[in-house]
């Protein structure tokens, strides 16, 4: 191998770039969504109830409400949660800005707590901490795929009242204690974003066993609206119809739920080569000292959405940045997930912070993001694991 990096003008390890996420789009998804186009229904139609009905199936849990994305699925949570002005919701700093966007919306305060410095998901006993008398919600979020501690927050969440919303994006497939994600939490949404775990294009979902929240989601999702005579306060006729709260129009398409039906048949096949890929990594990093791998906790199965190393600085003669740009150079899509949402100026301006949840803070600074999707061949996988090793051995202490 090329020992010159590509920074310093040597050859990539790769000549095409490999993004560190993809769908995998196959023929079948592609009649699918054609048969839709041609059908009597582009929304508001058959496919929605039937992808609900799946999805719910899949993981277990009673009802799903889809909707256009899992940002306005953590929204209408928090809406049929009932959080609204001065609520305060607890969640991570380790995570995409919507799972805690999702409460200022509603008016309410997200409060962070701070990560476990293994899992790197949030710490049942900072939970703890970080409740008030105005607590109302905990938003976990079962970063990488690796579910959270489920039993700790919902000994917490019985004990003070709360109702847990999971953000579980990261974990379609993935499993606690033998149970799917997606039959543990009050509400539990999905994203299916492309580079989630099966795509609709844009499109997201909650999944609950509770009746009065699946009735608070649905009429979220569509204005606050409904035609169910069993809700209205009156009926006046056929033609009647009552908006009984503020919602918005939160749709999803029935192109896009043809889609996520056709991706979900192969859900399955992509996390168990997730799991190939992942396998793949962790036995080709474990000798290099710099490099922490992820830890897998007892219990639980990740579906791996995201597989991210973690520098030993100490060891090495760079920073994180030199390194992210050194393997970019060779063509591979690393990326950083996240930077804590309290970092972010919006959040900054609302008066978060910095040093509030000092283990997320302290892994921020040494995370990269390597590229991990069921569409990358193994020759992929072989190419991250050499520009790896060849970075890592160049500015090795
Ligand atoms: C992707 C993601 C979301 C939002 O999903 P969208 O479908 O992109 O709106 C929320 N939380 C986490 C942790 C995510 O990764």
């Amino acid at each position: 191998m090329e020992k010159t990096l590509a920074i310093n003008g040597g050859k990539p390890v790769r000549d095409r770039y490999l993004p560190y996420g993809q769908q995998w789009i196959d023929e079948k998804d592609i009649q699918a969504v054609v048969d839709a186009l041609r059908s009597d229904y582009l929304t508001t139609g058959p496919k929605i109830r039937e992808f609900e009905e799946k999805i719910a199936a899949y993981v277990g849990g009673k009802y799903a409400v889809a909707v256009s994305n899992g940002t306005t699925a953590l929204h209408a949570a928090c809406f049929a949660a009932g959080i609204q002005q001065g609520d305060e919701v607890i969640t991570t700093p380790m995570t995409f800005a919507a799972s805690a966007n999702c409460v200022l919306y509603q008016g309410g305060i997200p409060v962070f707590a701070d990560i476990d410095p293994y899992t790197y998901n949030i710490d049942p006993k900072d939970i703890e901490r970080k409740i008030t008398n105005r607590t109302k919600a905990i938003i976990p979020v079962d970063f990488t795929g690796q579910p959270v501690d489920h039993d700790a927050i919902k000994e917490i969440a019985e004990a003070y009242g709360l109702v847990v919303i999971e953000d579980a994006a990261h974990a379609l497939g993935a499993e606690y204690k033998g149970r799917k994600i997606g039959s543990l939490a009050a509400m539990t949404e999905f994203s299916f974003h492309p580079v989630k775990h099966i795509t609709t294009g844009e499109g997201g979902v909650i999944v609950t066993d509770n009746k009065d929240y699946y009735e608070k989601l649905s009429l979220f999702r569509t204005h606050g609206i409904t035609r169910d005579p069993a809700l209205m306060t009156k009926n006046e006729g056929p033609w009647y119809y009552e908006q009984l709260e503020l919602g918005n129009n939160y749709r999803i398409t029935d192109i896009q739920c043809a889609l996520g039906i056709s991706q979900l048949q192969e859900l399955a096949g992509f996390v168990k080569r997730r799991r190939e890929i992942v396998r793949k990594y962790n036995e080709a990093f474990q000798n290099i000292e710099e490099i922490i791998t992820p830890y897998e906790k007892e219990g639980c199965h990740s579906s791996w959405h995201l597989y991210i190393i973690q520098l030993d600085l100490e060891r090495l003669s760079v920073g994180r940045r030199e390194i992210f740009e050194a393997l970019k150079a060779e063509n591979i899509g690393v990326n950083v997930h996240y930077i804590p949402v309290h970092y972010h100026p919006y959040y900054q301006r609302l008066g978060y912070k910095r040093g509030i949840c000092p283990h997320a803070e302290a892994l921020y600074e040494r995370i990269i993001t390597l590229p991990l999707f069921p569409k990358m061949s193994d020759k992929d996988a072989e190419d991250v694991i050499d520009a790896v090793h060849k970075v890592i051995s160049y500015f090795r202490k």
